[in-house]
């Protein structure tokens, strides 16, 4: 017997807005797309809680013995500003900017993605696709949807018939959004004029001779619009229909109701069986945006290296902060909570150690408490088969940490267990916090010894450079950037470090 069968798993479905149990498509195989990222920017805390967030879902159905299929993609092209259809490409503009070629920056941010999820401990997909690798997908399935009648092409750009798919009723049923109320809010944008309905969106756009990333369609040179890769790519991978399709709370509208829409267009009928959404974040209460300058990104809470941060932060620090919240509840970072969070992490890792230690005596005199410590493991099943929760969860892992305590304080209680009960605790212990939420041991104490001896050497640069000592102080410098060590002078003579 398999664990799923033991431990069903009910999980809320953003369409139907109920929790609902699961039921894979194939029994024992799970199905799973999450939108990634739209690689033009270094990672930030919304990128994290999305991977980490389904990291868990990834990572608790292989548990429970199921088979995943886990598809997370690479946005690299079609993904305009405003996120609609109109602006420039995301990863052109920043090409522009920073005279880059646009593969160039795709593969950079790229890179910079994927550590940062390795140093959050976030599995790898089993699958990453690329937009810009399924070119011919999107053409294809844009001719399905233009056969099916439910697009058109305009001056070689394609869009869909949205009022054609209204009689569906299907429009509006995940975002909950009312096309009246859209229509209120549609501006007069580019390309407007070739839309026959305001809410028209491109599934292909012809593409302006100064645009760069272009590709030859039986429409003429063009790019995707930015919602047909996702349904392009998880019917390759995935099949139509699968069983679950995430993302953050942001992408329900307008990316995800759309790539419903294409689902229908295409097939005939929804792409998903399970819709998931995780919820936004806040930093001290306020939105995380460039303008307010309290966007901190990985690295940076990694590093320490923002005004905005008292300290620096380690991955599993931010990671156990994250799962200390359910993921469908919004979340709000300040130095005090994430403060907290590092020292109950290291309670609940203190413990883990104590009790991977201890043995049991292999004799007892009652099995008065064995009754408990089945129910610590029974919770914690239950608790993460009910929507994953992560929150519960830990609070459950903290009631074992106190019982470890309480054994390592007075070895005669483990007498009152029996053996068989004690392994099952000490391993469903390691596993829960190790396999299935993904906390790993970190070298914090390297890191603070990294921390303190560079804030020695950072003094001692700044005093050279004080008494002129300029061989000294550039000898620090380039000693460093040789061990992968990057100084940065600060405007106000603050100096700061960052690893290459
Ligand atoms: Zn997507």
């Amino acid at each position: 017997m398999q664990l799923y069968e033991k431990y069903p798993v009910y999980l809320t479905n953003s369409l139907t807005r109920n929790k609902e149990k699961f039921e894979p498509i194939t029994p024992g195989y799970v199905g799973i797309y999450l939108c990634g990222p739209t690689v033009y920017g270094d990672p930030h805390l919304g990128h994290a809680r999305s991977a980490i967030s389904f990291d868990i879902v990834n990572r608790y159905f292989r548990h429970l013995g199921y088979k995943v299929r886990y598809v997370r993609n690479i946005t690299d092209v079609g993904h305009l500003e405003n996120d609609a259809d109109e602006g420039e490409d995301k990863i052109l503009k920043k090409a522009r900017l920073e005279q880059l070629e646009p593969m160039q920056v795709v593969q950079l941010y790229t890179n910079s993605y994927r550590r940062a999820m390795e140093q959050l401990n976030v599995l790898p997909p089993d699958i990453e696709p690329t937009a810009t690798g399924h070119i011919i997908e999107q053409i294809e399935l844009t001719k399905k949807i233009l056969e099916q009648g439910l697009a058109y092409e305009v001056n070689g750009s394609v869009y869909f018939d949205l009022k054609k798919y209204l009689a569906t009723g299907k429009y509006g049923e995940l975002s909950g959004k009312v096309v009246e109320d859209l229509l209120v809010n549609t501006r007069d944008t580019e390309g407007m004029e070739e839309k026959r309905f305001p809410l028209d969106f491109a599934l292909w756009k012809k593409a302006q001779p100064q645009h760069i990333m272009r590709w030859p369609s039986p429409w003429g040179e063009g790019f995707p619009g930015w919602h047909i890769e996702c349904t392009a790519m998880s019917a390759k991978y995935l099949g139509v229909p699968f069983d679950i399709h995430g993302g953050g709370m942001d992408l329900q509208f307008p990316h995800h109701e759309c790539e419903i829409a294409q689902g229908f267009g295409a097939f005939g009928k929804s792409p998903v069986k399970y819709w998931m959404h995780n919820n936004m974040l806040t930093i001290s209460g306020q939105k995380m945006a460039k303008s307010l300058g309290n966007f901190i990104n990985l690295q940076q809470f990694f590093t320490g290296n923002h005004p905005l941060l008292a300290q620096a932060y380690s991955p599993m620090t931010i990671r156990f902060f994250m799962l200390q919240a359910h993921y469908r509840s919004t979340l709000d970072f300040s130095n005090e909570a994430l403060q907290a969070a590092e020292k109950a992490l290291k309670r609940l890792t203190n413990s883990l150690t104590t009790l991977q230690k201890m043995e049991h005596p292999g004799a007892n005199r009652s099995t008065e408490l064995d009754a408990t410590l089945h129910s610590y493991v029974e919770q914690l099943y239950q608790n993460m088969s009910d929507d994953f929760n992560t929150a519960k969860t830990l609070a459950v892992l903290f009631d074992m940490s106190a019982r470890i305590n309480e054994f390592k304080s007075d070895r005669t209680r483990l007498y009152e267990t029996s053996t068989e009960a004690f392994q099952q605790f000490k391993i469903a212990y390691e596993v829960f916090i190790q396999d299935v939420l993904g906390l790993k041991e970190e070298t914090g104490q390297d890191h603070q010894l990294l921390e303190g001896t560079l804030r020695i050497l950072i003094e001692l640069r700044k005093k050279a450079r004080a008494e002129r000592n300029f061989a000294l102080s550039d000898k620090i410098r380039d000693d460093l950037k040789a061990l992968g060590i990057q100084l940065m002078d600060g405007k106000d003579g603050e100096i700061n470090w960052t690893l290459e």
